[in-house]
């Protein structure tokens, strides 16, 4: 049987070797309650604290600003409504292209979206034109799910930070977060939370080679948002933690590998399938991402056909595959209906080889041709 190839890793990531390694005691004989009295509860309790620090160390922060959630969804949501509950007259403004754990709640609350460029980057002009001074959180992904374009998060968090002094001198003590879902960055980009200026952040360990419904909420001090606690999952914890360490040592070399595939799957989409259109912007993008149109072809048939070649890719994100909605990312960015259902996204990961950028190519060729 030929081997199959996976490109969907912006869905899923299998969990790494070491971090499975790591996590393994923690299900059995090291299955105590960190918060239970005895000595070998609290050796977990340390197990647990230790895995925080290191958590909070790659983020620039301190361990008390590091809480542990079960997956990036449920961060979300205690971030947004946790300060959203507190200002509930006041207003939310994310962008256009956030994942739906974000996105529903412009609904929920006096929200409204941040438009984006074509090429799927958030307008920061317009973004200042939308931050009155009635806006209490400002909520912007770090880098996007199904287009993979990266966000100018840094030059928010300035724009953020000047708002806030305008407001201090104007004597309008509304304060000003910016949350960012950060769900699909820690492979490849910087995580100092000081750095880019954020308020709240959100990791995911489900694409970072963890395990699933694992993660982070970092809460810069002051902020009021308190995540709701539960029993540690101290495998996932322990997990997590390693899986972030493995990903933001490797993350330089990572990029480039998988920048090198990227430009050669583009360069042969270009030579042996002319009429597919690259999606989202070239320069500011992470290097897993491939997402292309091909006008008149019908997406859904296009996924069938590969998966009976053994090639597992999606049409914009996982969350999405079972609706027959078209992206709404791709309808920010100004595609048509049809263009959205036109639409595939490969993504790459650790064990894509230029062998599988090759194949992938060849067989979607031959499906169009
Ligand atoms: N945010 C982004 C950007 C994502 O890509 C995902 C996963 O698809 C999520 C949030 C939700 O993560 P989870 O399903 O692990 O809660």
């Amino acid at each position: 049987m030929k081997r199959s190839i996976y490109m969907d890793y912006a869905a899923a990531t299998p969990v790494d070797e070491r971090v499975l390694a790591a996590m393994q005691p923690y299900y059995n004989e090291q299955f105590y309650n960190p918060s239970a009295t005895y000595l070998a509860a609290r050796r977990i309790k340390t197990v647990v604290d230790n895995a925080r620090a290191r958590v909070a160390a790659l983020l620039g922060t301190r361990s008390v600003e590091v809480h542990f959630v079960p997956g990036a969804t449920a961060a979300n949501a205690a971030a947004l409504q946790g300060i959203m509950a507190q200002y509930p007259d006041k207003q939310l403004l994310v962008s256009s292209i956030e994942h739906p754990s974000v996105l529903d709640f412009v609904g929920q609350y006096h929200g409204a979206e941040i438009p984006v460029t074509p090429e799927g980057v958030t307008d920061v002009t317009a973004l200042e034109r939308l931050l009155g001074d009635d806006v209490v959180l400002v909520s912007v992904m770090y880098a996007n799910n199904e287009v993979g374009t990266i966000q100018p998060l840094r030059e928010i968090g300035q724009l953020v930070a000047r708002v806030r002094e305008a407001r201090r001198q104007a004597g309008n003590d509304l304060p000003l977060y910016l949350h960012s879902d950060a769900s699909q960055a820690a492979n490849y980009l910087d995580l100092h939370v000081s750095r880019l200026g954020v308020d709240l952040m959100v990791l995911n360990g489900a694409k970072i080679y963890g395990p699933k419904q694992s993660g982070i909420l970092y809460v810069r001090t002051g902020v009021p948002v308190a995540p709701h606690g539960g029993t540690d999952n101290v495998p996932n914890i322990v997990g997590f933690a390693r899986a972030l360490e493995i990903a933001q040592a490797s993350r330089h070399e990572e990029s480039q590998r998988l920048h090198t595939l990227q430009q050669q799957f583009m360069n042969l989409l270009e030579q042996q399938l002319p009429a597919a259109r690259i999606n989202g912007s070239r320069k500011v993008r992470l290097p897993s991402n491939v997402h292309i149109t091909i006008p008149g072809q019908d997406n859904e048939r296009l996924l069938m056909a590969l998966d009976e070649a053994g090639i597992m890719a999606a049409a914009g994100s996982a969350c999405l595959a079972s609706s027959e909605e078209p992206s709404h990312v791709l309808k920010a960015m100004g595609a048509s209906d049809e263009d959205a259902q036109s639409s595939l996204r490969f993504t790459l990961g650790r064990d894509t080889t230029e062998a599988d950028v090759r194949r992938v190519v060849d067989v979607l060729a031959s499906l169009v041709a």
